[in-house]
């Protein structure tokens, strides 16, 4: 379903097509109550064709295949000649940077005070807004929602965090932004401060 080649998910079209859109085309996500193993996300994604779709996407496909866990591909290795597969190499290059201190995702929570790495299931919003996207995210430590403006590639790629984003100096209540066009309306209408997203794990 993610494709960690492409930083993209595949849904489908109610207009007959699969798409891959990448997670800057989300714009709501919710975990559904009950199930639990694995969870599983609602989605609402931008679509190519000018709509918004719904969509439901597994917690470890959402999470973590961009660490390329679930990739059956190879690739011809021109040291050994042979094939390998991708996902051994793609899993080792991620926990060789995560051992480094780097994190896929990260925000700053208002709250606290301070950056935290995070996973996309803590997004709860994403709007576009000119050049930036303005991302609601509930912090996976104090369970708070702050609002971030980012940078599209801070959402798309993983382990390419903006050094410094844009923080909303309020705490969210996630009920609160649950309808996406509100969300949009608060992101006309606030300020943000910038602050540094230098994570210290
Ligand atoms: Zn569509
Ligand atoms: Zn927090």
């Amino acid at each position: 379903m993610y494709d960690p080649l492409t930083s993209t998910y595949a849904f489908s079209c109610p207009h007959g097509r699969g798409v891959r859109v990448p997670l800057s085309a989300f714009r709501t996500l919710d975990r559904l109550p009950g199930a639990a193993h694995p969870a599983v996300y609602r989605i609402s994604f931008a679509c190519g064709c000018g709509g918004e779709h719904p969509g439901l996407i597994a917690h470890d496909d959402l999470d973590w295949a961009h660490l390329g866990t679930t990739i059956d591909r190879t690739f011809r290795n021109l040291m050994t000649a042979r094939d390998d597969p991708i996902a051994t190499e793609l899993v080792e290059v991620s926990a060789g940077r995560i051992r480094a201190g780097e994190w896929p995702w990260s925000f700053f929570c208002f709250l606290e005070g301070r950056p935290r790495p995070v996973t996309p299931s803590a997004f709860a919003l994403i709007a576009p807004g000119g050049r930036a996207f303005g991302v609601a995210v509930q912090c996976p430590v104090c369970s708070s929602v702050s609002v971030n403006l980012v940078t599209r590639e801070h959402v798309d790629i993983p382990f390419r965090n903006d050094a410094r984003v844009g923080v909303v100096a309020h705490v969210f209540e996630r009920d609160a932004l649950r309808v996406a066009t509100d969300f949009r309306a608060e992101l006309d209408s606030v300020t943000f401060d910038e602050r540094r997203l230098d994570l210290e794990l």
